[in-house]
């Protein structure tokens, strides 16, 4: 079977002896890293060369050669280890490529001077030779105090490295309390078959509707001839809302107090926790659908697709901080972790799929979180709305991309 692979990041705390080094080291990969920006942004000519082509290019213009050739941008900095340039003049090629593919698929024209930055405020990635003894407890670093260089010794907290997989070079992002050292992690996926390849050989789906109740996810999952073979709901929703109510509640009761204080954001903790909030319950519920996909050997995820317009009413109606509005990172965190276990996650228009009956095709009617079918057929609508998804999906599948066969 083809194989694929997904990178991850893992967050780890990291506890030393001198956090503010970071911040001083920090400051000198920036100043490198714009130095090499700026230099790239004179430099045109250099644009359309592959990232390897513009590395050799911009070391040969300010760093001096072996025979003796001198530079004609001299790095005006002394004290840069190798892998600490290596590192900043990848990171600036990296933020102009990536700025040159959005403006170029934004509107195809050549135009790029506006929406290129002017600086650029990187964390350091650390390069093989600016760290060593590094395990999932401990790492050394290699750290700028100001004027000279130092190995530091950090211990690390956070989970153990995943197995099988391969691990990339890390950033260092201090903060305000807590210094981090983001991790991306290589691991290989066990099936890179794309969504045609999977829906032809008839792998098992899992469609998803998403509901403004107490349920924040229906799943049902279906075999390939969109046979009902399990169902799951994830809950938590009715928690999820009233937990955010208490907090704005919060919020409104201090703006009374905290209106005309002089301070940038006075009900900053109240949004950190309802940032927090949301996140917890879209990780579990994300989780929560993928654990069951793999119960189920599901290989693709279906999720419904709204007009825009659809979509707006429905934000508008339903407000911010209701389970149907986390469905958004839902699906964004559902993306990443439906991959990193083998499945893949389709949007498919859920036009007409909760007008109609799964059973037998008939127009039905709404009656809270039922449905009455003009034939007698009744009960959940959410699950009647995500059975008729899959089967759509389905069933475009077998028509229009040539699956039938
Ligand atoms: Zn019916």
């Amino acid at each position: 079977m083809k194989t694929g692979f997904c990178i991850k990041t893992i967050k780890y705390q990291l506890r030393c002896s001198h956090a503010e080094w970071f911040v001083s080291t920090e400051g000198y990969y920036r100043d490198v890293l714009n130095f090499y920006y700026h230099l790239l942004l004179h430099r045109k000519e250099l644009w359309n060369l592959n990232t390897f082509q513009m590395q050799r290019e911009l070391e040969c213009l300010t760093i001096e050669g072996r025979d003796g050739r001198k530079p004609v941008y001299p790095l005006p900095f002394s004290k840069v280890p190798l892998y600490f340039r290596r590192s900043a003049i990848n990171k600036a090629i990296g933020c102009l490529k990536s700025h040159l593919g959005l403006s170029r698929s934004a509107d195809k024209t050549e135009e790029y001077d506006s929406l290129l930055p002017e600086t650029i405020d990187a964390s350091l990635t650390y390069f093989k030779g600016m760290y060593r003894e590094f395990t999932d407890t401990g790492i050394t670093l290699k750290v700028w105090d100001g004027s000279s260089w130092h190995w530091m010794e950090c211990r690390l907290k956070g989970i153990p490295f995943p197995a099988n997989a391969m691990v990339l070079s890390p950033s260092v992002v201090p903060g305000s309390k807590i210094c981090w050292l983001h991790v991306p992690v290589k691991q290989e996926t066990t099936d890179a078959r794309n969504a045609k390849e999977r829906m032809k050989s008839g792998d098992n789906i899992c469609s998803v509707q998403f509901t403004n109740t107490d349920i924040f996810a229906m799943c049902c999952v279906m075999d390939g001839n969109g046979k009902q073979l399990a169902v799951r709901t994830c809950r938590g929703g009715d928690a999820y809302r009233h937990q955010c109510r208490r907090l704005l509640d919060k919020i409104e009761f201090s703006r009374q107090y905290t209106d005309k204080d002089n301070v940038e954001q006075p009900n900053k903790k109240y949004y950190i926790h309802l940032k927090n909030l949301s996140e917890y319950y879209a990780h579990k519920v994300s989780r929560e659908i993928v654990d069951f996909g793999v119960e189920n050997k599901v290989k693709v995820i279906v999720l419904p697709l709204y007009h825009a317009d659809f979509s707006r009413m429905v934000q508008y109606r339903t407000g911010n901080f209701t389970p149907l509005h986390l469905s958004s990172r839902i699906r964004t965190y559902l993306k990443y972790k439906a991959w990193e276990a083998g499945m893949i996650v389709l949007e498919h228009s859920a036009d007409h799929t909760s007008s109609r009956c799964a059973i037998c095709g008939g127009t039905v009617k709404k009656q809270g979180s039922q449905y009455l079918c003009e034939n007698g057929h009744q009960g959940s609508r959410f699950l009647n709305s995500a059975r008729n998804l899959g089967r759509k999906c389905q069933e475009d599948f077998r028509k229009k991309r040539g699956c039938s066969d």
